[in-house]
């Protein structure tokens, strides 16, 4: 059978976190999110309001309405103006585009016959969703969501079933932080990352001021990367780019 998806909007953008910042994507953004970051930036995609949006032309941030739910070929014409642009890969993204997996195991494949390549963001707390995923995707952005900054309960196991077959692929982990992050619950995340491999790139992402959520101070940030370094080696600050050229 096949199935719909709830697609939230599509939209071509700069890659504004991580090791790939500033690379061409084209943004494919999906309704639901198992989670409640108390940081979030997409509260948006929580519920399904019927209706997607998708940008006309790629690039224009001009925007044309379609009604949900579609079908993994719909989602393929939405998307075929964005193919022809130049761009090095498709960004799925939420909420949680796990939560949409059977519209995603079957729009994958049309994309691979394209030879499109595949970056999934994710939460990093469902593994069972991700597993048959895995063979379509090329790049992985995984979160570890520490309590002490999200407010919401831990996940360390789901974490460490998440991370283990996410490092099948080209894999980074993120983990946002705010002034309020404990550095016990970041020693902890990265010790879950060193049990797996120690060349895994980590990113520390200071979070971008949104309502009572403040990043860290100078001082802080710094003492937390010191630490974090003690641990892996591969540890980097890099806030969110998109952010500073006035991209949302
Ligand atoms: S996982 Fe992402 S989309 Fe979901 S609540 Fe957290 S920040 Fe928002």
């Amino acid at each position: 059978m096949m199935s719909e998806g709830h697609v939230m909007e599509i939209f071509q953008a700069i890659q504004g976190e991580g090791p790939w910042v500033g690379i061409s994507q084209i943004f494919f953004r999906l309704f639901r999110c198992n989670l409640r970051c108390s940081w979030c930036d997409t509260p948006e995609s929580f519920e399904l309001t019927g209706k997607g949006k998708v940008e006309h032309p790629p690039g224009s941030r001009s925007f044309v309405e379609f009604e949900n739910p579609i079908s993994p070929s719909r989602a393929m014409e939405l998307l075929e103006p964005f193919l022809k642009t130049p761009h090095h890969s498709l960004s799925f993204t939420g909420g949680e585009p796990l939560m949409q997996k059977d519209f995603l195991l079957e729009l994958f494949p049309l994309l691979k016959s394209k030879n499109e390549k595949i970056f999934l963001e994710t939460g990093g707390t469902t593994p069972q969703l991700l597993e048959p995923l895995l063979p379509y995707i090329d790049y992985i952005s995984m979160d570890i969501k520490l309590p002490s900054s999200t407010k919401e309960r831990p996940y360390w196991k789901e974490h460490e079933e998440f991370l283990r077959l996410a490092i099948t692929k080209d894999a980074y982990v993120k983990i946002v932080l705010t002034k309020e992050t404990s550095s016990d619950e970041l020693q902890m995340g990265l010790q879950l990352i060193k049990r797996l491999r120690e060349n895994i790139p980590v990113i520390l992402q200071p979070v971008t001021p949104i309502g009572s959520d403040q990043p860290p101070n100078e001082t802080q940030m710094l003492k937390l990367l010191t630490q974090s370094l003690e641990i892996l080696p591969q540890v980097r600050v890099v806030p969110q780019v998109h952010k500073l050229i006035g991209q949302k």
